[in-house]
């Protein structure tokens, strides 16, 4: 369906998450430039993050994917940051975002002026390429 931007790291040098038969499946679509969450397929709450039961009622969880849009629920700014990696991206705006589909979904904003970002403001998906198998999501202002 819908794939957006997929930008290489080849020195990706921030933590990676650990892939499981949980969570596989989301970072590999990541990587592809697809946003998942979970819908379950007895009550149809949907979630995000991965879980191996629906948080609801229990049941099966399947993947849904989103338009990867949203808008601001809530942010804060981040200042200060002792992991070198993040620490060259200072100020930077991690935030709560309020998915088209419904579900919030936690991410950060690299390289958008904090000064700017605003509850509300609509946001866009798109990826960096961590490692072969695995994308991280991030957000900016839609276009
Ligand atoms: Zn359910």
């Amino acid at each position: 369906m819908t794939s957006h931007e997929v930008i290489d790291a080849p020195e990706w040098a921030k933590p990676l998450p650990q892939l499981d038969n949980v969570n596989e499946e989301y970072w590999k679509a990541a990587r592809d430039g697809r946003l998942l969450i979970q819908e379950c397929t007895k009550c149809g709450n949907r979630q995000w993050y991965p879980r191996a039961l629906c948080t609801q009622c229990g049941g099966e969880p399947q993947w849904l994917e989103t338009a990867g849009r949203g808008t601001i629920h809530t942010y804060t700014v981040v200042r200060q940051q002792g992991i070198p990696a993040f620490k060259a991206e200072l100020p930077y705006v991690i935030t709560m975002v309020e998915l088209e589909e419904g579900p919030l979904i936690f991410g950060s904003m690299p390289g958008v002026d904090p000064d700017t970002v605003s509850i509300g403001m609509p946001v866009e998906v798109y990826f960096v390429a961590a490692a072969e198998d695995t994308g991280i999501p991030y957000w900016r202002p839609a276009t």
